[in-house]
């Protein structure tokens, strides 16, 4: 298999018509995507700062509030995330764009441009706020809600429909994963799996806030039997895969990695 070349020479390199900067909390890599329909490749991380949700279990708020991404972000335009990324160890041929809500920002140009250095790039949204350029990444994962979110579960269910419609009529083809912590989530689960039972669905295994950062994998593996053996019984979720966050067994919740 041949490994692309991660940043294209200057004579190859797409020309970046605007220079937008855009709030990057985290770029990182090589690691791995722990959860969802690439867990366990290796992959490039870029966390854009900024949210329009408050998720009660939210593990990444130093992205969310708009202090703290003040504090934490540095401004980069799509050419300084590809040196960025340029400058990390080769391996990956994935990058991942996450948040927050990567989709509040106009990222089409990044994503052509990583694209045309030979990465695959994936997005993970909410599917609360839709952008054309989604439905041109390789990879649309879209995560609504469940209830423990704390979020207004109609609102939410509503706008993410919306957002579905608006990437297929677009041709995306997106994939959608749930966090699921306890029953009412796997009953939203099973009515979205349900409302939408032509697209990939994953099941992810939710870590609560203040969980033992140690050593979580207890609690993970108690959790992931739990819903290993609910999702089995359920019908309605035959067709999905469950998963627990590899980063999460692998380095509790540290950042960074
Ligand atoms: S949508 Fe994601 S980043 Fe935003 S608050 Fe919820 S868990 Fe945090």
């Amino acid at each position: 298999m041949s490994v692309p070349t991660r940043v294209a020479s200057p004579a190859h390199q797409p020309t970046i018509a605007a220079s937008r900067a855009f709030p990057v909390v985290e770029l990182f890599g090589p690691t791995v995507q722990g959860e969802g329909p690439d867990a366990g490749r290796p992959a490039y991380f870029v966390r854009f700062g900024g949210c329009d949700f408050r998720c009660s279990w939210c593990d990444s708020m130093y992205a969310v509030e708009p202090a703290e991404v003040r504090e934490h972000a540095e401004k980069l335009d799509a050419q300084a995330i590809r040196a960025r990324l340029g400058s990390l160890a080769p391996g990956p041929r994935l990058v991942v764009l996450t948040g927050g809500n990567p989709a509040l920002h106009e990222l089409g140009e990044l994503t052509r441009a990583l694209q045309a250095d030979g990465f695959e790039v994936a997005v993970e949204t909410q599917g609360s706020v839709y952008r054309p350029w989604l439905a041109t990444v390789d990879r649309l994962v879209v995560s609504p809600k469940p209830p423990s979110s704390g979020l207004d579960g109609e609102l939410n269910r509503s706008r993410f429909t919306t957002f579905l419609t608006r990437a297929r009529a677009d041709g995306a083809d997106p994939v959608l994963k749930i966090v699921v912590f306890d029953q009412a989530d796997l009953d939203y689960a099973r009515a979205i799996g349900s409302d939408h039972p032509e697209l990939e669905l994953h099941l992810s295994v939710g870590t609560p806030v203040g969980a033992d950062d140690d050593d979580p994998i207890d609690d993970v593996i108690r959790r992931l039997r739990w819903l290993t053996e609910a999702a089995a019984a359920t019908p309605e979720l035959a067709g999905a895969r469950v998963l627990p966050q590899l980063h999460v067994l692998a380095w509790g919740r540290a950042r960074g990695v």
